[in-house]
C-alpha cells in the first residue's frame, strides 16, 4: 500500500496541518498563559513528527489556576442549574459543529483513527447531554418527616475540583468529567496527560465561546509535579484521576490523606471467555475489535480470550481477520517509541517461555512515510499459561493471548484470580452460562456477546477491584453524588 492510499483511507493529509503548533500555554483565568521552564515535546505517533511543545507545570501554576477557579466559583455556583445547563447546550453544539477538526487533532496527538477519534467525540457529547438534563435529574427533594416538618435536600458543589486524565483519550476522558462537575456548580482545574494534551486546549475554548465564564474552567499542563500539587492544595476539594494502577493507586492515598474526595480509575485486565455454542463469525468479528480498537490502549480493551474447549473454529476465524486487518488504515499507531516497545517486550517473552505465536505484530508492513511513526500490528499469542505475564499484566496494545480451558468454571476461575477488575465478557448462545458469568465475574462492567460493554448514560462507568479507587463511577447518576455535597434544610412553618 502507498502512502496515498493510506492517506485516502485515512484522511491523513491534515497530519502536516497539525505540525508546528509551537509552545502551548495553560488555560488559566479564560486565557492562554505561557509556560515557563521545562517543556516536552508533544510527538505525532503516526510519523514521529513533532506537532508541538508542552509546558511542565508545578505547583505555581496550580497555584495560579486555584486562584481563577475559587475567584470564579461564588458567582457560578449561584447561577441557577438551568442557566448552567444553558452553557452545556452551546457547548454540545459546537461539539458537534467542530467534530471533525477536532478528531483530527485526537488522531494527529494520539495515534488513533480517524473514525475512533470521532467516535470518542461522540462518547462524550453523550456526557455532555447527560449534564444538560441535570435539572431534570437532580432537583433535590423534599418530604414532611414530622407533623408541621418539612426536610428539604438540596445538591450543593463542592468548590474548586479537578480532573487529572491519560493520554488515550484525549477528549472522551476529560468530557467524563467536566460537563457534571461545571453543571453541578463546580469550578474545575483540568491537567491533561502531557503526551496527548492539545485537544484539552480545544475543549477549553469551546467552553469559552459557549458562554462559560472566565475562571470556572481551567488547564494546567505538566506531570507528576502537577498532580501532585493538586493533590496537596488545600482549596482543591475533589479529584477525578484516570490513569495506571500504580499512579491510581498513589493519587488516591495522597488525595485522601489531604482530605479530598478521590475517584481514581486505573488499569485493566479484561477477559473475554468464549463458549463453544458462540457464533464464530460474529465472535471472531467482535473480539478482534475489542483488541484492537485504539490499537489495544484502551481500558475496555480484550487483552484475554479463555476459550472453552470446542471454540476452535472461532480461533481460526480470528486468526484470519487479524492478518487481513490493515494497520495504519483499520487500526492507528502506539502512543510512543517506549510504549510499542514495551509491547514488543512483552509479545517476545511470551513467544520465549512457549507461547505460540498465531500472529506476530512486531514488524508491521508500513509505508516508508510512516516508518518514524510508533507501531505494533495485532498479535494473538495461543497456549498461554494462565500464569503467565502476558495472561495477568495490562500490556495495552493490541495483543490477545488466548488461555484454553474445558468448562466454564474454569475460565471464570482464571477471570475472578487476576487482580484487575474493569470489564469480563462472554459469547455464548445459551442464557444460563451468560447469567453465570454477568452473576459470577469479578468485574464491574459485564459483556454479553459485546466485547467492550461501556454502559452508556446515565448508567455509570467504572470498575471493581484494582481498576478502580474510591467509591462510586465517573460518570451517570453516580457521578452526580461524586461532584456534590448535599445539604438538609428541616424547616417549621405550620400555622399550628
Ligand atoms: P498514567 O497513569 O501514566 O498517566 C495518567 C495521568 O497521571 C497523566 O495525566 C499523567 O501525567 C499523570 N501521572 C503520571 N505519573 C504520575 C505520578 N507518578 N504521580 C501523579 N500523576 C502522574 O496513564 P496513561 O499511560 O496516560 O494511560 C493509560 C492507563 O490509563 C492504562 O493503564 C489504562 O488502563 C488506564 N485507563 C483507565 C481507564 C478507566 O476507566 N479505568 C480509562 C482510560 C485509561
Amino acid at each position: 500500500m502507498t502512502f496515498a492510499q493510506i492517506d485516502e483511507a485515512t484522511d491523513l493529509g491534515f497530519l502536516s496541518r497539525q505540525r508546528g503548533q509551537g509552545q502551548l500555554g495553560h488555560w488559566i483565568g479564560g486565557r492562554s498563559v505561557a509556560g515557563v521552564g521545562d517543556h516536552l515535546p508533544v510527538l505525532c505517533p503516526w510519523d514521529g513528527a513533532e506537532l508541538a511543545e508542552v509546558p511542565l507545570g508545578g505547583a505555581a501554576e496550580v497555584e495560579a489556576a486555584v486562584a481563577a477557579a475559587a475567584a470564579a466559583f461564588p458567582a457560578w455556583r449561584d447561577r441557577n442549574v438551568r442557566e448552567r445547563a444553558q452553557v452545556m447546550f452551546r457547548f454540545r453544539t459546537l461539539l458537534a459543529e467542530e467534530i471533525d477538526e477536532l478528531a483530527r487533532g485526537i488522531s494527529a496527538e494520539n495515534g488513533k483513527t480517524f473514525a475512533e477519534a470521532k467516535a470518542e467525540l461522540m462518547k462524550g457529547m453523550e456526557v455532555v447531554e447527560f449534564a444538560t438534563a441535570l435539572p431534570h435529574l437532580a432537583p433535590g427533594r423534599i418530604a414532611e418527616v414530622a407533623a408541621g416538618i418539612d426536610c428539604m435536600v438540596t445538591r450543593e458543589p463542592l468548590g474548586v475540583v479537578a480532573s487529572v486524565t491519560p493520554f488515550n483519550f484525549p477528549a472522551m476522558v476529560p468530557l467524563w468529567t467536566i460537563p457534571t462537575a461545571l453543571t453541578t456548580g463546580n469550578t474545575m482545574i483540568l491537567k491533561p496527560s502531557e503526551q496527548a494534551p492539545i485537544t484539552a486546549l480545544r475543549i477549553a475554548k469551546l467552553l469559552d465561546r459557549a458562554g462559560l465564564p472566565a475562571g470556572v474552567f481551567n488547564v494546567v499542563h505538566g506531570g507528576r509535579a502537577a498532580v501532585e500539587a493538586i493533590l496537596e492544595h488545600p482549596e482543591v476539594r475533589a479529584v477525578s484521576f484516570v490513569g495506571s494502577t500504580p499512579v491510581a493507586r498513589a493519587v488516591y492515598r495522597r488525595g485522601t490523606a489531604h482530605d479530598k474526595r478521590v475517584l481514581a480509575l486505573g488499569g485493566a485486565k479484561n477477559h473475554l471467555i468464549v463458549m463453544p455454542d458462540a457464533d464464530p463469525d460474529l465472535t471472531a468479528k467482535a473480539v478482534l475489535e475489542a483488541a484492537t480498537g485504539c490499537a489495544g490502549q484502551r481500558c475496555m480493551a480484550a487483552s484475554v480470550l479463555v476459550a472453552v474447549e470446542g471454540s476452535e473454529p472461532m480461533l481460526e476465524r480470528l486468526a484470519e481477520r487479524a492478518r487481513a486487518l490493515r494497520v495504519a488504515v483499520d487500526m492507528g499507531a502506539i502512543i510512543s517509541r517506549a510504549a510499542a516497545d514495551r509491547i514488543q517486550g512483552a509479545i517476545g517473552r511470551a513467544a520465549s517461555e512457549g507461547a505460540q505465536l498465531v500472529v506476530d505484530g512486531r514488524a508491521p508492513r508500513l509505508p516508508a512515510a510512516l516508518g518514524e511513526g510508533y507501531w505494533v500490528g495485532p498479535t494473538v499469542l495461543d497456549g498461554v499459561s494462565a500464569t503467565s505475564p502476558v495472561a495477568r499484566e495490562e500490556i495495552f496494545g493490541p495483543v490477545l493471548s488466548v488461555v484454553r480451558v474445558r468448562s466454564l468454571d474454569e475460565a471464570l476461575a482464571i477471570e475472578n484470580g487476576n487482580d484487575f477488575g474493569n470489564a469480563a465478557a462472554i459469547f455464548t448462545e445459551s442464557g444460563a452460562a451468560a447469567r453465570e458469568v454477568a452473576r459470577r465475574a469479578s468485574a464491574g462492567m459485564i459483556g454479553v456477546n459485546v466485547g467492550v460493554p461501556v454502559p452508556r448514560d446515565p448508567f455509570g462507568f467504572g470498575g471493581w477491584n484494582e481498576s478502580k479507587f474510591g467509591v462510586g463511577d465517573i460518570t451517570g447518576e453516580g457521578s452526580i453524588g461524586f461532584w456534590t455535597r448535599d445539604k438538609k434544610v428541616t424547616m417549621r412553618w405550620s400555622l399550628r
